[in-house]
């Protein structure tokens, strides 16, 4: 039988323990949606081409809007960016440039922020 102090005590060491899984399975998640966003990327076909534009080129886009990110909180400290990430992927094949946006696991051949700046005229 256990007393109420070992009780507490392995309650005490318990809770970081919990804490520690949570937030382990959160990043755990996360990874594994970045990890399907890349692969689904990096299987797109180019809207121009119609190839397949590899993981190479998934991961350049990644990581320049991973700059674009560092840039803007450095440019605006303590500012929160409440903004979709949109990874302008361009196609080893034929260098056109499209957009992929990893909340959502799409495509798309004009950037959704150039839709809202400019309206379009019907067709
Ligand atoms: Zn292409």
């Amino acid at each position: 039988m256990l007393s109420f102090f070992q009780v507490v005590i392995w309650g005490l060491g318990a809770i970081p323990l919990i804490l520690l899984l949570v937030v382990l399975a959160a990043a755990v998640v996360g990874q594994y949606s970045l990890r399907k966003s890349i692969q689904t990327a990096s299987t797109s076909p180019c809207p121009k081409c119609g190839r397949t534009v590899g993981r190479e080129a998934v991961f350049v886009a990644k990581e320049a809007y991973a700059q674009k990110v560092r840039e803007m909180m450095h440019q605006h400290p303590g500012v929160k960016f409440r903004q979709v990430a949109e990874w302008q992927v361009q196609c080893p094949q034929c260098g056109f440039t499209f957009y992929f946006y990893p909340s959502s696991n799409k495509l798309e051949a004009v950037s959704i922020f150039a839709n809202q700046r400019v309206q379009r005229t019907a067709g």
